[in-house]
């Protein structure tokens, strides 16, 4: 890999994805971003920052994942593709195929088709999940943590839906992939991502988890849902280090541990104090099963994953990408104390600004 050729990233407003770009940046890269409206008077203000810090470095390209070679100009002379762009919605999505699926799988298609047509490119690093790996937390039971040898085989479109996406547009990058050996593909699958934001703009399911705690509507109880659980600025790193580590292939689980609703409140109550609603009671399964609709959730998600432990073998991304994991009550704290700071939360009484 050339570190002096561009590096293109898809999708680039997003809360992962903008780290991704930072840290490009920061290391010395010349880095193309696509965004599907460059020229929106919101939510690109910190990508205009950036470029303006790393002056000639950072340009943003027009590209929508449904709009067939839409990626095509700004891949040209790039040997390392990293395709982040994909929706992240949680709770309940009116048309899963429409706003979901199609995104997700037309759009990897898309992307990598132009990949194919690209004699430049040599890698790709996408962004999977650890939803690609495993379906309903029921599926733990018996068995150990779960590795990157492990598949999602029980998402569809009606029954965890954005996890379906995700497994299957992995499972199409892997097809286009093998069918060629000039670029390689590694996947990075990380746990749901917590962690400070470089924007607010992102409507990432990571920004409605953590606003969670702060509306209220977690005060009467959390459902005992465990999940695994990793900085964003770790898994930005992980997609730098997959894309410039020589020896690096497959797939890389990225989490730094597993924790659920509680868990978080715990540390929020530890480092943040009572005056928050955070959660303290944990929702009895049949009561979470009665209420889940209105909450977005089905009664089948709640029967198949409410009160089942979580775990997740990261050892190879430590081992091969020597990726490092931030303590998780540091990622929530710091995600937290910049909700305060950005006001998206009130300052609690008697608290001074840090
Ligand atoms: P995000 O902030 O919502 O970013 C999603 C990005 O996808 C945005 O840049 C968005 O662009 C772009 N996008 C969506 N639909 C598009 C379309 N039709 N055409 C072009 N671009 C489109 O979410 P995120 O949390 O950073 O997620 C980024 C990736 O990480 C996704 O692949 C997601 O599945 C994966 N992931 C996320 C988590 C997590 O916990 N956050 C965990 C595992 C995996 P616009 O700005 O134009 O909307």
């Amino acid at each position: 890999m050339d570190p002096t050729k561009p590096v293109l990233v898809t999708g680039a407003t997003g809360y992962i994805a903008s780290w991704i770009v930072r840290y490009l940046l920061e290391d010395g890269h010349v880095v193309r971003g696509t965004v599907r409206d460059p020229d929106k008077p919101t939510g690109l203000e910190h990508l205009h920052a950036l470029a303006a810090e790393h002056e000639g470095r950072l340009t943003l390209h027009r590209a929508d994942l449904l709009d067939e070679g839409a990626y095509a100009e700004a891949m040209a002379g790039c040997e390392l593709v990293i395709h982040t762009a994909s929706p992240f919605l949680l709770g309940k999505v009116r048309d899963p195929e429409r706003q979901l699926v199609k995104p997700a799988l037309e759009g990897t298609r898309n992307v990598l088709g132009s990949v194919d047509a690209t004699p430049s490119v040599k890698r790709v690093v996408l962004t999977s999940s650890v939803v690609a790996i495993q379906g309903d937390n029921v599926d733990m039971v018996g068995r150990g943590p779960f590795t990157e040898a492990d598949w999602n085989t029980t998402s569809s479109l009606d029954h965890q839906p954005y996890p379906y996406s995700k497994t299957v547009a992995e499972q199409a990058a892997w097809e286009i992939c093998r069918a060629q050996d000039r670029w390689d593909l590694v996947t990075i699958h990380p746990g749901l991502v917590l962690g400070p934001a470089l924007t607010t703009a992102s409507k990432s399911g990571s920004m409605t988890t953590m606003k969670a705690f702060i509306d209220g509507s977690l005060a009467g109880g959390a459902p005992d849902l465990r999940f695994g659980l990793v900085d964003v600025r770790d898994v930005a790193r992980a997609h730098l280090l997959a894309g410039f580590t020589p020896e690096a292939h497959d797939r890389y689980i990225t989490s730094a541990g597993s924790t659920s609703m509680l868990g978080i409140g715990r540390i929020l109550r530890k480092r943040f104090g009572h005056s928050y609603p955070f959660p303290v009671l944990k929702m009895p399964k049949p009561l979470f099963k009665l209420v889940a609709p209105v909450a977005g959730y089905t009664r089948e998600f709640v029967e198949k994953n409410v009160g089942y432990p979580l775990e997740f073998d990261n050892s190879r991304s430590v081992r091969e990408l020597g990726l490092t994991y931030r303590a998780m009550e540091d990622t929530i704290a710091d995600q937290f104390q910049q909700m305060i700071d950005d006001g998206i939360t009130h300052q609690p009484l008697g608290r001074r600004r840090r």
